[in-house]
């Protein structure tokens, strides 16, 4: 039976150490800032932003919403992003995605600064973390709080095999890049993969953002593996679930995080870890 990471836990042990960093800066006059930018009233994207706002303002971090209506045209964003840029009381600006289809995702992703681009998904950023850079660059919050998860269980990565399901530029790839970082040796699968089962059975390190309810059964994971599920799946009764079936997996992995409890609550504390990093990071370099 394998032992159950909680989340909640870690997230809550994380989000003390970020508050005490939010203090020190405090005492040296400086309070970290995030703006998160959303477009339109999608449901799922609302109820996040919330939850990041109330976080943050919890952990004594400066939090702005811009709030655009669903038809904003590029411009107006770009100029919204551009006066983030030049705001030195802002460290962190996230775009909530989904976009509407008139917006251009990436260029507005291309015009963040670098260095508070939260969500690390800057051309920059992004060949950082792929040419294994050494350095300080922010990263994709889901993949880093997955990684402080395994680290924190000690898990071993370093020549183990590892695959990853699903491959967004938000999670799988950073993901993949991160493990293969820690010379785990990795699989990315997408929905193109032919044999699904054969690349997550010889996993020792099975991480799942696919998005799709239950789609990893016992059968397909290796006894003993760690499995992670980043999935987040509203099923008709409107219950929770992920992309691992939990409760017959549980029976095959060592390690296993639940949905929700487990990738959920370290993706928010990772996103308030690194806005304070990326503080720290810009106002160390100003001095
Ligand atoms: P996405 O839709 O951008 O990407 C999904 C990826 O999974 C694609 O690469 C696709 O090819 C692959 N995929 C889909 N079905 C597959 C299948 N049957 N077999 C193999 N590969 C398959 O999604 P995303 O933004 O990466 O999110 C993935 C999941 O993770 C979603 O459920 C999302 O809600 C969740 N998520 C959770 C957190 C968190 O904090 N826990 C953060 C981000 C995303």
């Amino acid at each position: 039976m394998a032992t159950v990471i909680d989340g909640r836990k870690l997230a809550k042990e994380l989000n003390q150490q970020t508050k005490e960093r939010v203090a020190k800066l405090a005492s040296r006059g400086i309070q970290p800032g995030i703006v998160v930018i959303l477009v339109g009233e999608d449901p799922a994207s609302v109820i996040y932003t919330r939850n990041k706002q109330r976080k943050a303002e919890k952990l004594g971090i400066k939090s702005i919403l811009k709030k655009f209506p669903a038809d904003v045209d590029q411009v107006t964003v770009m100029a919204a992003v551009d006066q983030y840029n030049h705001d030195d009381t802002i460290d962190a600006i996230l775009v909530q995605e989904p976009l509407p289809d008139q917006l251009d995702g990436q260029a507005i992703t291309n015009a963040i600064r670098p260095d508070k681009d939260i969500d690390g998904l800057h051309p920059t950023n992004l060949g950082k973390l792929y040419a294994n850079q050494p350095g300080n660059y922010p990263v994709a919050c889901t993949p880093r709080g997955v990684m402080t998860m395994l680290h924190h269980h000690h898990v071993e990565l370093a020549g183990k095999n590892a695959t990853i399901v699903g491959r967004s530029i938000l999670v799988g790839k950073p993901m993949a890049a991160l493990l293969n970082n820690a010379n785990a040796t990795t699989t990315l699968a997408s929905r193109h993969t032919r044999d699904l089962a054969a690349a997550t059975r010889q996993a020792d390190i099975l991480v799942v953002a696919a998005g799709s309810p239950h789609l990893i059964k016992a059968e397909d994971v290796k006894p003993g593996a760690v499995v992670i599920d980043v999935g987040i799946n509203r099923l008709s009764s409107g219950k929770l679930t992920g992309d691992v079936d939990f409760e017959h997996v549980q029976d095959v992995a060592s390690l296993i995080t639940p949905v929700p409890g487990g990738v959920g609550p370290m993706t928010i504390a990772s996103l308030m870890q690194q806005t304070v990093d990326l503080a720290e990071w810009r106002h160390n370099g100003q001095k």
